[in-house]
């Protein structure tokens, strides 16, 4: 097959699997109702759990930000594009989640692939449950580190796997907060405990739990009062406010 081809054939695969995406596209600004195609149509299918996409004092200080400081920082964070506004966001965000500290990245995708591959080496061992989002996944998948994945919310079955693995040094159990998919919540409570009990890092994606869970929406650690004993706590902007 030529270089056309290939392109074709993962097309036409696409098709024949069903999954062929034809994409909507939204004209309007995004709250209940949507404009699509000139129709106006009620949105059942977003993130925007608490209307902030279109909120009037978001929108005000957007624009009030965008006078002062422009439109973009002009390079990465780590070499001139840090802003006084990015660290004003993360001590804030670390004040709200009663954490040491935050970093904001780009995305949820981008803290997933920049935290586990920073942490965990080829020597160490991840253990990761069955349904966690596709981010988390392809995080585990950038490192070299031996993978265990745990059937879903099993605690009994992660305790068992890291007694298999104690001698394995550095451990990380890795998991969703609230299920992406089927909004059902890790056990944490459990799993905090067991990796007490064999001194593994616990890193959670609240990405769902962010403003739904806990005490003004702080999430899903201040949902089962676990302060302090989750080592590190994922998060997107992209739910909840759209
Ligand atoms: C949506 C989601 C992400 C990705 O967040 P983005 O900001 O959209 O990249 C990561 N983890 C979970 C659990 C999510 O639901």
């Amino acid at each position: 097959m030529g270089k056309y081809e290939f392109i074709e054939q993962a097309l036409q695969d696409l098709h024949e699997q069903g999954l062929y995406n034809t994409i909507r596209t939204i004209e309007s600004s995004v709250g209940a109702w949507v404009v699509v195609e000139g129709k106006r149509v009620l949105n059942m299918c977003s993130n925007n759990y608490l209307g902030f996409a279109d909120d009037e004092r978001l929108r005000t200080a957007a624009k009030d930000a965008i006078d002062r400081y422009g439109v973009g920082p002009g390079a990465v964070r780590s070499i001139a594009g840090t802003m006084s506004l990015h660290i004003e966001l993360e001590e804030k965000l670390a004040e709200f989640k009663g954490t040491e500290a935050a970093l904001s990245v780009q995305s949820g995708l981008n803290t997933n692939l920049a935290t586990i591959p920073l942490l965990m080496g080829k020597e160490d061992v991840i253990f990761t449950d069955e349904l966690n989002h596709a981010s988390i996944i392809d995080g585990c998948r950038l490192t070299k580190a031996k993978r265990v994945i745990f059937p879903h919310r099993d605690v009994d079955a992660l305790r068992q796997a890291l007694k298999e693995n104690k001698d394995i040094e550095k451990k990380l159990i890795v998991t969703d907060g609230v299920f992406s998919m089927d909004g059902d919540l890790a056990p944490l409570p459990g799993i905090v405990e067991a990796a007490e009990e064999y001194g593994a890092m616990v890193m959670i994606d609240d990405a769902h739990g962010e403003g739904v869970l806990g005490s003004h929406g702080r999430g899903i650690v201040d949902h089962f009062n676990l302060h302090g004993r989750v080592d590190i706590e994922a998060g997107t902007m992209s739910k909840r406010s759209g």
